[in-house]
């Protein structure tokens, strides 16, 4: 019988990987492959796998969420088992749970082999633990990329006094931190924003929440990159 996994591959470093991801990535018969993810994860696929990137990265083109679904089902109902691969964990944004949906609602079983999100192992690789309990009595995942109606409430999550760790936040920055000064969280509120992290390349900035926006205008840094604000952000190396 064909199986299908959503996978996470971690933030990049292919020693984050979980041994589950590399042992159900090994039965795969089809990997399609997200943006974000290392190249290198798929030395763990079969060597007659089929691989399909369906990223938008490196120039390609992107496949639109629902073709990627209908591809999984075509292989699924053709006999042959598929591994979809995600960056990070495969529920911690990057739409694992639509696609889980629209399998759920066509019949198919998934099974969910999770992964280190970004979120954390991000601010780790600078050294930032996340909850430090002299700093935060928690830590918020969330969005930068919404706007409008989409975007978050950030005078509401400014007040919970929490870490905030904000996935595709890079380019509004600007805004977002505007949001939260005017909230009143302190313009000296430590902050970092970390560049593909755990991956060779990776780069990070430190500010506060005044100067965040424009240093990491200054140092170039783009996506991805995950950007923490509080206390645990002046923690870890400099
Ligand atoms: N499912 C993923 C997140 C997908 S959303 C996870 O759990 O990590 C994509 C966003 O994740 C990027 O815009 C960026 O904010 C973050 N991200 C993913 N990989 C990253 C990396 N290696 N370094 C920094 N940020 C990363």
């Amino acid at each position: 019988m064909s199986r299908a996994w959503l996978i996470g591959a971690g933030p990049g470093d292919v020693e984050l990987l979980t041994l589950k991801a590399v042992r159900t990535l090994a039965q795969a018969d089809v990997v399609l492959v997200d943006d974000l993810v290392n190249p290198e994860v798929l030395q763990f696929a079969r060597d007659d796998a089929q691989i399909v990137h369906v990223g938008k990265r490196g120039g390609q083109v992107s496949t639109p969420q629902p073709d990627i679904v209908a591809q999984m089902l075509d292989h699924l109902r053709a006999g042959r088992s598929v591994a979809r691969l995600k960056g990070g964990d495969p529920f911690v944004f990057g739409r694992g749970g639509e696609e889980q949906q629209a399998l759920q609602a066509a019949g198919i079983a998934v099974e969910i082999v999770g992964g280190i999100t970004a979120g954390i192992a991000a601010p780790a690789a600078i050294g930032i633990p996340v909850t430090h309990r002299d700093h935060a009595q928690g830590v918020i995942f969330v969005t930068g990329h919404g706007a409008g109606e989409h975007e978050a409430d950030w005078a509401a999550l400014a007040a919970t006094r929490m870490t905030l760790v904000i996935y595709m936040g890079m380019r509004r920055l600007n805004d977002i931190a505007d949001a939260l000064l005017a909230a009143g969280m302190p313009p000296d509120t430590p902050c970092a924003a970390i560049e593909s992290a755990t991956r060779p390349e990776q780069r990070h900035v430190r500010a506060s929440l005044r100067e965040l926006a424009q240093h990491v205008a200054d140092a170039g840094l783009g996506s991805p990159a995950i950007v923490v604000i509080g206390g645990v952000a002046s923690l870890g190396v400099s």
